[in-house]
């Protein structure tokens, strides 16, 4: 199928590696011109040189970036000083640690709120106002299926994102917005093979004797699929919210995780 966006600028966040990365390789193999973002130049360049080197990309995508933070003004002035208007954007930055709510203070929650609440609605505020006027726009925010289902040791995650989840839910259907083809959608990570699940593991491999593998392995035992979801597919879904034909989804909130969230709806 194609997707209709060959030629659209994309701003894609957190994306040196992991989710992010696959979202980026998945637009550039659509053709669009992708700014990735991630803090570290050294990881962020090697990607984008991957992404350029991609012989599924089209040789019309342009491939740009930028080493900043992504949670903090001084890191999105830096990504909106090389170029102001995108047609797509994807949220993103790292995710909270876990551990128990009761060694959480103040500032652990501002860090997760402005990573995984505020910094989304910066960018969509900075950007979809433009997207309007043009006729186009996609956003879809990296969350996690823990907005669904809340994972204990996440607090900090299930907290934040929940908050961005519910501002979305109610911009996303403005009619200014969704009546000017400009969607802004969730994608909700199940259990992904990336460096955060595997630094995690290593986490409760450390507290508990287990090796990483065997923690690993345990995990695939929890999803339907039995396996992990890769940084391509997550990618492909992330491309299709951003096509022409996804037009008519908006506020949703989408599942990626090998049918382990347990509900009907
Ligand atoms: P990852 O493999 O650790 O990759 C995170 C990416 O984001 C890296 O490129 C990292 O590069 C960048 N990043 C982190 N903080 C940033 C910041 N402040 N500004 C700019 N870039 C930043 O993580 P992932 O597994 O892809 O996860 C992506 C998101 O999905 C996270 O929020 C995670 O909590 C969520 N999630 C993942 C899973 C999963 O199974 N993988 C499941 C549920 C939710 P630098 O460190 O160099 O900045």
């Amino acid at each position: 199928m194609d997707l209709g966006i060959a030629g659209k600028w994309a701003l894609v966040c957190g994306a040196s590696k992991g989710l992010g990365f696959g979202c980026a390789q998945a637009l550039v193999r659509e053709g669009v011109n992708v700014l990735i973002v991630a803090r570290g130049a050294e990881v962020l360049e090697a990607a984008a040189s991957k992404l350029i080197a991609d012989s599924a990309r089209p040789t019309t995508a342009g491939v740009q970036f930028v080493a900043a933070d992504i949670t903090t003004a001084e890191g999105r002035a830096a990504v909106f000083a090389v170029r102001k208007d995108f047609d797509i954007v994807v949220t993103n930055a790292g995710g909270p640690p876990p551990g128990d709510f009761r060694d959480w203070d103040r500032d652990a929650w501002i860090k997760a709120v402005d990573a995984n609440m505020l910094t989304p609605i910066e960018l969509i505020k900075a950007t979809v106002d433009g997207m309007a006027a043009r006729g186009f726009g996609r956003i879809v925010n990296i969350t996690s299926s823990s907005v669904k289902a809340p994972i204990d040791v996440l607090g900090l995650s299930n907290g934040a994102r929940s908050g961005l989840t519910g501002f979305v839910a109610g911009v996303a259907r403005t009619v200014k917005l969704a009546s000017a083809n400009v969607t802004i959608n969730n994608l909700l990570p199940g259990v992904f093979d990336t460096d955060r699940i595997r630094g995690m593991a290593q986490g409760t491999a450390t507290k508990t004797g287990q090796s990483v593998d065997a923690i690993i392995e345990a995990r695939k035992k929890h999803v339907p699929a039995q396996r992990l979801g890769t940084p391509e597919e997550f990618g492909a879904a992330c491309a299709f919210l951003c096509s022409q034909q996804a037009g008519y989804i908006t506020g949703q909130n989408i599942l990626t995780d090998g049918g382990a969230y347990p509900g009907t709806y």
